[in-house]
């Protein structure tokens, strides 16, 4: 296909609650979301880089100036551009691999949708419907967190990651598990918040039998959670140290993870994150699907790439009210504890424009290569 023109939309959606991790609290999610237009129809892309350089080095802003300046006049210069090729176009260009995933997705969505294939066929989905799980914040109290999973629990998740901090890990997870008992599936999430002067410490999370511990060092201390690995009896699984399928067989070889979340943005696109997931099955190496708080289009492609047969284990891809009251397309609901991947074609999701319009706060259209 050949490109027309690239939309580029802000968009702001209130979420239902605060969410608080180790990184800090959000209130509203800020998404940057592509549409390209091509001779065969359009297709829709979701960055998922927060508003502020906090869960890496990527913002909403850098990818917004990256996507205009370098990743848009690039492909709208390609002929006969297809999704396999978006990357190689912009290798060139250092890092950014959420900006290049949203313009990805945007070219694979118009792809399959010209085609009539859905993502999950095109990826290799093997599953019609996904388990899963939730992600609680850090909570200012016991009780309040308590009453939280209550609910999430009453709404039909079967999986539960508790977000955790210094100061905030024994007491939470013991708390839940004195609660809800040792069935629930449980794990912990720390976003790099602990140093290796923590092992210690949390070798003692073993007593609480979680299915796993989520990035608790750096994202660049492999040789730490390697280490840690050694220490515990928690499975150590990695997050922000995931950035492609390489980084992801180094973490494997030097026994630094024997769990991965992949999330497409993070290292790049689905075609990447698809590299990742058969990474990890030659490895044997179990994965599940992250979340960034994506709106309906990321929602919908993390269910595609979910129904891969590598995700055994739960995600973070809960149904839409668990962050937001109104979403920019028709709401993913949970149905016996499990949610529907889309089958229609390309992300399988249409945006509803009217609330789009209504929550976009800046918009943007390159048609032409500016430099
Ligand atoms: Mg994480």
């Amino acid at each position: 296909m050949n490109l027309h023109a690239i939309e580029l939309r802000r968009v702001c959606l209130p979420l239902v609650s605060p969410f608080r991790t180790a990184l800090g609290t959000e209130s509203v999610r800020e998404a940057l979301l592509v549409r390209v237009e091509s001779d065969e129809g359009e297709g829709w892309g979701e960055c998922v880089a927060g508003s502020d350089p906090l869960y890496c080095s990527e913002y909403l802003d850098s990818a917004w100036l990256t996507l205009r300046r370098y990743l848009g006049p690039r492909l709208l210069g390609a002929t006969d551009l297809s999704a396999s090729k978006v990357q190689p176009l912009l290798h060139e260009f250092k890092g950014h691999r959420m900006a290049k995933a949203a313009v990805e997705m945007a070219v694979l969505d118009a792809q399959l949708r010209a085609a009539g294939v859905s993502l999950s066929t095109f990826l290799g989905g093997v599953t019609g419907a996904v388990t899963p799980g939730v992600a609680v914040g850090i909570m200012s109290s016991v009780d309040e967190l308590l009453d939280s999973v209550t609910e999430y629990l009453d709404a039909g998740y079967r999986r539960l990651k508790l977000k955790i901090q210094p100061g905030w890990d024994l007491a939470p997870v013991e708390a839940v598990r004195d609660r809800f008992g040792d069935d629930l599936m449980l794990q912990v999430d720390a976003n790099c918040a602990y140093r290796r002067a923590d092992i210690g410490h949390l070798a003692r999370l073993d007593q609480f039998s979680l299915l796993l511990i989520e990035q608790p060092l750096d994202e660049d201390d492999l040789v730490g959670h390697a280490q840690l690995a050694r220490h515990i009896a928690t499975p150590v699984c990695l997050d922000e140290s995931i950035v492609s399928a390489q980084s992801a067989a180094t973490a494997i070889s030097m026994g630094a993870c024997s769990v991965v979340n992949i999330k497409a943005g993070r290292v790049g696109g689905y075609l990447e994150a698809r590299a990742v997931h058969d990474l990890c099955v030659s490895k044997g190496v179990p994965v599940w699907c992250g979340g960034m708080l994506e709106t309906g289009l990321g929602r919908a492609a993390n269910l595609a790439l979910a129904s891969l047969p590598g995700f055994t284990l739960p995600g973070d891809i809960s149904a839409t009210d668990r962050y937001f009251r109104e979403d920019i397309t028709p709401p993913f609901l949970l149905h016996d504890g499990t949610i529907a991947v889309p089958t229609g074609p390309g992300l399988g999701v249409e945006v509803l424009l009217p609330v789009l319009d209504a929550l976009t706060t800046q918009s943007e259209t390159i048609t032409a290569v500016e430099h």
